[in-house]
């Protein structure tokens, strides 16, 4: 690997990602340190990964957080800074080697590109900000020659099985997906789950929002327009399959009709140390997949009808513009409604329906357009839901 440490900054350290990325940095001392620090409102769990990791500053992005975090950290020498606005700032210091892009959501998407501005390279957990402005993030980091390497299981597999191959035109990818707690369920039964269910996934154990997106399918849809930004693909070179045991996190097929598949145990600290270790990778002690255990391996096609959720993506992924932001805005009022017990699981989808159908069309939106979108959409989708 490099012979300098690489510094890293987390962007949304207290998270699923943040947490597991932590545990990949503290069996790494001699490669990986720890220099940003960010959470939006576990102040508690912050302070103690500041403690240990003694990073060169923390973000906790609510400032009504800040005093108590600023006193826990008083006898060190850790910069605190608080609010929405310092966590643009801090990604705009020239401090760090990369950013891991771990905050959930569109509120991820601003840091994020104050990396690309400064040409800091990003480990891309975040899908988000490639769904709501991937044509400006992919451009800018064209533009700025910094790589933008996915941490999402199956573009990492992608990305992976692309290693050398820059030469090769691809015919399409196939993105692996589990299929969710309600695989093989129809809408009769889906009206009627809870949250608790919802968030029993299968195969990973993840933050609360993209368990909701596993199980409605929407977190595949997202990661195929992810996966249009990251790859330079055309709509129809993208194809789903469902592939409960997930231990194939996706595939590439080339012209000469040859597939590449990445495969391994569900992990995500796998995808995650591959990110920022790239391109080294690293030796572990991670459990192995063992093909005597797991020996059938079955893929299925998926139920776009039941999981209304991945047509609309579909349709948002074919269109363009402005559509999938305001796709992802209404998705995020509508998941956090759902997981407050607001609405239930099937409603999720009227509300992205009509919020996707009122908003005015733009094709080529400007980057201010994408944010006047996002807040248009959450803004009509709240209204839908009373919030
Ligand atoms: P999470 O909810 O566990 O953690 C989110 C992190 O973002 C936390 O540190 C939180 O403090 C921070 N955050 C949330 N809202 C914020 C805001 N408004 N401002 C600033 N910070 C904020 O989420 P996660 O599961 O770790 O997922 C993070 C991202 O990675 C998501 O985009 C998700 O789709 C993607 N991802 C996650 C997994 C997984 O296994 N968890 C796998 C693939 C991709
Ligand atoms: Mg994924």
């Amino acid at each position: 690997m490099q012979d300098k440490i690489r510094r890293i900054a987390i962007f949304g350290s207290t998270g699923s990602i943040g947490t597991q990325a932590l545990e990949v940095i503290a069996s790494h001392p001699d490669k990986f340190s720890v220099e940003i620090l960010t959470a939006h409102s576990n102040e508690d769990l912050l302070i103690e990964q500041a403690r240990k990791f003694n990073p060169n500053m923390v973000v906790i992005a609510d400032d009504k957080k800040y005093s108590k975090v600023k006193d826990a950290l008083a006898s060190t020498d850790i910069k605190v800074f608080a609010g929405e606005k310092a966590l643009e700032e801090a990604a705009s210091i020239d401090c760090y080697d990369l950013m891991l892009a771990a905050i959930v959501g569109y509120a991820g998407l601003r840091p994020t590109l104050q990396a690309i501005n400064i040409r800091k390279p990003v480990a891309l957990a975040n899908k988000e900000t490639l769904v709501v402005a991937g044509d400006i993030v992919m451009q800018k980091a064209v533009e700025n020659r910094v790589p933008v390497i996915p941490v999402d299981s199956e573009h990492s597999a992608i990305f992976q099985c692309l290693v050398g191959e820059t030469r090769n035109r691809i015919e399409k990818i196939i993105l692996t997906a589990s299929g969710g707690p309600f695989l093989g369920r129809k809408p009769n039964y889906l009206v009627n789950v809870k949250r608790e269910h919802a968030l029993q996934h299968p195969n990973w154990t993840m933050g609360a929002k993209i368990s909701i997106d596993s199980a409605t399918l929407m977190n595949k849809g997202l990661e195929m327009i992810e996966a249009k930004w990251l790859f330079n693909l055309k709509p129809d070179q993208i194809q789903v399959l469902i592939h409960p045991q997930s231990i194939i996190h996706s595939m590439v097929q080339f012209e000469d009709g040859s597939i590449k598949a990445q495969m391994g145990l569900p992990d995500m600290k796998l995808p995650i140390q591959y990110a920022i270790g790239f391109p080294t990778r690293i030796a572990n002690n991670f459990p192995r997949y063992d093909f005597k255990k797991i020996n059938t391996l079955t893929f299925e096609e998926p139920d776009i009808r039941t999981f209304r959720n991945l047509s609309l993506a579909i349709e948002a992924l074919n269109k363009g513009g402005n559509l999938p932001s305001v796709m992802n805005a209404a998705n995020e009022i509508a998941v956090y409604a759902f997981l407050r017990n607001r609405i239930n699981f099937l409603d999720m989808t009227d509300v992205i329906e009509k919020t996707m159908q009122k908003v005015a069309f733009i094709e080529h939106p400007p980057l201010e357009e994408y944010y006047q979108s996002d807040g248009e959409a959450r803004t009509y989708a709240a209204d839908l839901i009373k919030l």
